[in-house]
């Protein structure tokens, strides 16, 4: 059968002789595997529609569980994300919990949405460290994993200050917060930002200024949260941890703009 659908490319590995296996998301079929033959070689047509993060119009043949590329044409390139090493190391994490994060044939219209304006978002520059954790948020809310924000997970109270608990599934009270000795102490901005990002269509982000010391609160709670309900181990999530240790040993991020005024500023 004859398949032809608008995709984004979130896996792309060598196969034989000269050959790449995609794996490609798209919104009515989630994710496909598609063989697409010669496209290593120089003058491949289709070399640069097996390339990772394309958006393009995929046309391929499937019987079985492996389809084989037709015909297609790239909508959108996404070259920006290729450059350079942190460019592809935030936007390879994207495209890697993705694919991880669904099954194949798992219809996936949303999560493609939100991949999409991840990676639009990533191309203009916005800030990294806000675009990844509102799709990490998006995440895991498509695998059925949203955390209690706004009340808490075991008495209901909606005021007060809260703990986060990943095991717990969300906000512990300062009644309940023994039931998770490790839950962490957050910032309300945070607090606030992970509301947002829970809220939030990632086709309507904005530039949001938000202090280091919340970022790297946001990341430890999504971090954990992620790491309680999904379990993935995602190769390049270490890399960015690496990316962010050599940077912090350089110095880098003091040199920063850090907003006072712009935590939560949403
Ligand atoms: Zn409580």
């Amino acid at each position: 059968m004859l398949y032809r659908v608008e995709g984004l490319v979130i896996r792309s590995t060598d196969y034989g002789e000269g050959n790449k296996i995609i794996t490609l998301l798209t919104p009515s079929y989630g994710k496909q595997g598609i063989v697409v033959r010669g496209a290593k070689k120089l003058k491949s047509r289709y070399g640069s529609l097996a390339q990772l993060f394309t958006y393009g119009d995929y046309s391929y043949y499937k019987t079985g569980s492996l389809g084989s590329l037709n015909s297609g044409e790239i909508i959108r390139s996404f070259h920006e994300l290729r450059e350079g090493l942190e460019g592809p190391a935030y936007a390879s994490y994207a495209a890697e919990l993705t694919d991880r994060a669904i099954n194949d044939d798992e219809a996936a219209a949303y999560l493609y949405h939100q991949l999409m304006a991840c990676q639009v978002a990533l191309a203009e520059g916005k800030d990294p460290q806000i675009v990844l954790r509102a799709y990490e948020m998006k995440v895991v809310q498509a695998a059925g994993y949203s955390p209690m924000l706004d009340e808490c997970v075991s008495c209901g109270r909606q005021d007060g200050s809260f703990r986060f608990s990943s095991t717990a599934g969300g906000a512990l009270c300062y009644l309940c917060k023994h039931r998770d000795p490790s839950a962490l102490e957050l910032e309300d901005g945070v607090w606030r930002l992970l509301r947002v990002f829970a809220a939030l269509d990632m086709r309507r982000l904005g530039n949001i200024a938000v202090r280091e010391s919340s970022k790297r609160q946001v990341q430890l709670a999504l971090k954990r949260w992620m790491d309680t309900h999904l379990n993935l181990n995602l190769k390049s999530r270490h890399f960015l941890e690496q990316m962010d240790k050599y940077s912090d040993m350089l110095g880098e991020r003091t040199k920063r703009p850090d907003p006072e005024t712009g935590d939560g500023a949403v």
